[in-house]
């Protein structure tokens, strides 16, 4: 362990208990930051000691394939203040979020203060830091459609940024900081705007069935009580069965490459499901496509394909010595190959992979 100035840097680090899957990676260097004085100091301990830096929130979108030669910064600067610095609408309030405080914690906090609009967010595990990475989204509703601007520092300078949505570009759980900006900010803060009456959203499918016998009004609080339930009917708690939640994107294809697929697999086994997306796009549930091939339950070493859900991929042996990020790797593969082979389709890994595969 050694300290410069206020940060503490542990050496041979255990990362275990800091990635919702549970790997055991050891990361060669590991600091936490409640500060942005202590980023600056992870900066240049990095820097000096020649080391690429990973900022990590709650850990719940990364899959530490091996150890890390590398400055592990556990991102914990907290607070939430309503921000005087954005005009607004007369309805509505610019809350600020530091990028440590956890996404839930953030999410029923501004219902008690009476800032609307995150509900449909529920539940998803993380910090606010990485809300932003991948654009957050569930029950219709993603971070984007609330966003403002954030604070970041530049990973090369030092230097502290503001980025508006424009620059952000966001589309789904996708920004720039996955594309352009990739490593290139740590993410300090996030301004949101929330509004001051209620925004009930209930559109999306599950929700509608939820409330479909429902009669009377329907508050916020009753939206962020039905988004958790059908989270934890649907979700394995990563707890109890670690996870990091859904391992591939949903693929978001032309009308051209459906209708390619279409006249190949549809032809003899019916259309696969779509949702008209902007643009002539259409997105295909991935979790439907891994059902279809019947690999629900199916296990490999360590890692296994939930039983209910066949989007998420689970370690079931988190607590013994057997590391299982190569049974997890191994496992997408096969997935990948086998949807590819039977519906042309190549299947994204959402959560970010560090470490040799
Ligand atoms: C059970 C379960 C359910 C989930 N459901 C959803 C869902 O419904 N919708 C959804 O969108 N996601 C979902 N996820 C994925 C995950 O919760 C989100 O992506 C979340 O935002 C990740 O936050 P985190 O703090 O854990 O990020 P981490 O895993 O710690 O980090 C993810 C990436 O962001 C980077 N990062 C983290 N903090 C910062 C920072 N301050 N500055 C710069 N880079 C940073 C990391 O370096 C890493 O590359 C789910 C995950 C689980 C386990």
């Amino acid at each position: 362990m050694s300290r410069s100035y206020g940060l503490v840097v542990e050496t041979d680090k255990c990362l275990q208990s800091y990635n919702s899957l549970g790997l055991l990676s050891v990361a060669s260097h590991f600091c936490t930051a409640s500060s942005i004085a202590h980023i600056l100091e992870a900066l240049a301990y990095a820097k000096t000691n020649q080391l690429d830096i990973i900022p990590l929130g709650g850990g719940s979108n990364v899959v530490f394939a091996s150890d890390l030669r590398c400055l592990v910064v556990c991102i914990s600067l907290l607070g939430i203040k309503v921000s005087g610095t954005d005009g607004g609408t007369p309805n509505s309030v610019a809350v600020r979020f530091a990028a440590g405080e956890n996404w839930d914690h953030a999410v029923r906090y501004c219902l008690s203060q009476g800032w609307y609009g995150l509900e449909n967010l529920a539940c998803i595990p993380g910090n606010i830091g990485a809300s932003v990475i991948q654009n957050i989204g569930a029950y219709g509703v993603e971070i984007s459609d609330r966003f403002i601007s954030l604070s970041a520092v530049k990973t090369d300078t030092g230097e502290v940024i503001s980025l508006n949505k424009d620059q952000c570009r966001f589309s789904y759980r996708e920004s720039a900081f996955k594309q352009l900006l990739k490593d290139k900010f740590i993410i300090t803060d996030v301004t949101l705007r929330l509004s001051i009456t209620p925004i009930i959203n209930i559109d999306y499918p599950a929700l509608k069935h939820y409330f479909a016998d429902h009669v009377g009004d329907i508050s916020s609080e009753m939206v962020y009580k039905a988004v958790s339930t059908i989270r934890q009917s649907k979700l394995p708690d990563p707890d109890v069965l670690p996870n990091v939640g859904s391992f591939f994107k949903n693929p978001t294809l032309s009308a051209s490459t459906l209708a390619k697929i279409d006249s190949k697999y549809g032809r003899t086994q019916g259309q696969i499901p779509r949702f008209e997306q902007p643009q002539g796009y259409f997105k295909v549930p991935a979790g439907w496509l891994i059902e279809q091939l019947g690999l629900k339950g199916l296990r490999h070493g360590a890692a296994g394909i939930h039983d209910k859900q066949g989007l998420v991929l689970v370690n079931y042996k988190s607590d013994t010595d057997d590391d299982c990020a190569s049974d997890i790797l191994a496992l997408a593969r096969h997935i990948q190959e086998k949807v590819f082979a039977t519906f042309f389709i190549q299947l994204e890994i959402e959560p970010r992979i560090y470490g040799s595969v």
